[in-house]
């Protein structure tokens, strides 16, 4: 049993057997939301999954909280930007230009990123909501009784510690940050009016459109609040039964939508799980004032990343599913986030771990084909590898190894007239260039984007006369028994004979013998040779793929035939 079967059983209960199941997640497009994030929406999904496995209804809705105020302007966005701060998400306009609005520009590669995933999901704005009044009758119940939730939110704000381990941590708040917001209004100053102060609710600015405002009064009578705006001076009113001008404050509105939507189900970041968090809070709050119990969850560790220093992420550094699905097959992404439960905490590795988790899911997926192994770990290949919609996710028809692959990416330069030629001599006779995809775009990029300068393979141009000039006797017998016998037209076998051969020849052994001691010993200073001749190193791709990826007549005019 695994943690999505455990999940998916509490988020039955929670619904009651027979009823339909709402899991659901929510997340700020406040900027790139990367791999961290991405357990938000992808836990709820494979609960969803399973559930649909079970014959279950279920929902997996999603919330964006794009009518969040817009909090600081990164680095790389005009200076001018911070005229925005204060407003909603949807309302700051995008300073790429290639959307409606700030927000829009931040859900959109990571839906692309869901689509290709085969994350389907009932996604909502709560700007839509929000302005076309869905909230109306709940928004109205919460300040009606603002005084039982302030009450649970000082019992909480006394009880708070010392931040979480993490707080100090940069890397940990920006984390945070993109997936909820807590915009608890600040602390009244001294002789303030704490209830108004308090208050659960917080318009934007008619007049500016920002959340600068003070409350001043409200009156429960006509529902009228009135407010003054510290960023523009403006001083007005709003009439909560008839404007939609505004929203709960953050640690209100996550309860309210838990019962709005009916959610049974919904992961949190460990950051919302300390004293006093949002959770905590709306635990209390869900029950005592909306009438729902809070959903069943799972809190979820954080995401760390390797090998991306050499990356120009969107993230500024911190990767998105984009940037894997750059490197990774969609099966492989959304096994490295199922094969561990959500509270473990992972690293994604971007740099030569790539090819040992390629081999290890090929590994696994040979396993899984097998019924008799079934497994937890083949129930997460089978749990990555399809989806009850999208069905089984793309994968190469002729799965070569992604090492193969990235090496003869390497050098080849992307010509996928030889990148076929390799791939047929080694091993793979009937293979297009078609049946390595998608694996062989993700090798092409791997290799581009990951691997660095310094261990990529630069073919010579010309001959290294010097080094040619000055071999030892051993080394001119080598090269004049490998140009000897190295075929015109060759496959990986015959080409990896002679590779391996040349140094056995020279011992007066045949291709076939074992190799003595001796023989190792001068194959390992055989190939450093053909490396130095070939690229100018003194190691590099499998030789035989060398030799077949640079054609016979190359290789004869480097080694100065
Ligand atoms: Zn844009
Ligand atoms: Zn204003």
């Amino acid at each position: 049993m695994d943690w999505v079967t455990r999940a998916a059983d509490d988020a039955v209960r929670h619904a009651g057997e027979g009823n339909l199941v709402t899991v659901a997640s929510g997340a700020s497009p406040s900027g790139p939301i990367h791999l961290g994030n991405l357990r938000e929406f992808i836990t709820p999904h494979f609960v969803a999954e399973e559930l649909r496995r079970r014959g279950v209804p279920v929902r997996h809705l999603h919330s964006w909280d794009d009518y969040d105020r817009f909090r600081k302007v990164p680095a790389g966005v005009p200076a001018e930007w911070a005229e925005h701060i204060g407003r909603p998400l949807t309302a700051v306009p995008d300073p790429w230009e290639c959307h409606d609005s700030w927000a829009a520009h931040f859900k959109a590669p990571l839906q692309e990123s869901l689509r290709q995933l085969g994350v389907e999901m009932e996604e909502v704005s709560q700007t839509e909501m929000y302005t076309a009044g869905a909230y109306r009758e709940q928004v109205l119940l919460a300040v009606s009784r603002r005084d039982e939730i302030e009450a649970v939110l000082a019992r909480h704000r006394t009880k708070k510690v010392a931040p979480a381990e993490d707080a100090s941590d940069q890397e940990a708040a920006d984390l945070a940050d993109s997936v909820a917001n807590d915009d608890e209004a600040p602390a009244p100053s001294a002789g303030g009016d704490d209830a108004i102060a308090r208050f659960p609710y917080r318009p934007y600015c008619r007049e500016c459109g920002r959340d600068t405002v003070t409350t001043t009064a409200y009156d429960d009578a006509t529902t009228t609040l009135s407010y003054t705006c510290s960023a523009c001076g403006f001083s007005g009113t709003t009439d909560l039964s008839t404007d939609t001008d505004g929203k709960l404050v953050w640690k209100v509105d996550w309860p309210m939508r838990w019962a709005f939507e009916k959610v049974n189900f919904e992961p949190a970041g460990r950051d919302h799980m300390t004293p006093g968090s949002s959770y905590t809070v709306g635990t209390e709050i869900a029950p005592s004032i909306f009438d729902w119990r809070a959903p069943a969850r799972v809190i979820y560790a954080f995401v760390g990343f390797a090998g991306v220093q050499k990356m120009s992420s969107s993230a500024g550094g911190v990767p998105t599913a984009t940037d894997a699905l750059r490197v990774l097959e969609a099966p492989m992404l959304r096994w490295l986030y199922v094969r561990r439960a959500p509270t473990q905490a992972f690293d994604i590795d971007f740099g030569p771990a790539v090819v040992r988790l390629y081999d290890e899911w090929d590994a696994l997926g040979r396993k899984a084909a097998d019924p008799e192994k079934a497994d937890v770990a083949t129930l997460a290949w089978h749990r990555a590898s399809a989806t009850a919609s999208a069905g089984t996710l793309p994968t190469p028809a002729v799965p070569v190894p992604f090492r193969t692959l990235s090496s003869v990416a390497d050098v080849t330069a992307g010509s996928a007239a030889l990148i076929s030629r390799i791939v047929e001599s080694s091993g793979f006779p009937h293979a297009s260039v078609d049946d390595l995809e998608p694996r062989l775009t993700k090798a092409m990029q791997w290799t581009a984007e990951h691997v660095p300068a310094s261990e990529r393979t630069t073919v010579r141009e010309t001959p290294d006369t010097a080094r040619l000039s000055s071999l030892s006797e051993d080394e001119e017998l080598w090269l004049r028994i490998f140009l000897d016998r190295l075929p015109d037209d060759g496959d990986l076998d015959e080409v990896t004979a002679v590779v391996y051969g040349t140094p056995k020849v020279a011992r007066g052994l045949g291709f076939d013998d074992a190799p003595t001691d001796e023989v190792k010993a001068d194959q390992k200073d055989f190939f450093r040779l053909l490396y130095n001749l070939l690229v100018d190193a003194d190691r590099g791709p499998r030789l035989p793929t060398l030799v077949l990826a640079l054609g016979t007549e190359k290789v004869r005019r480097l080694l100065g035939a």
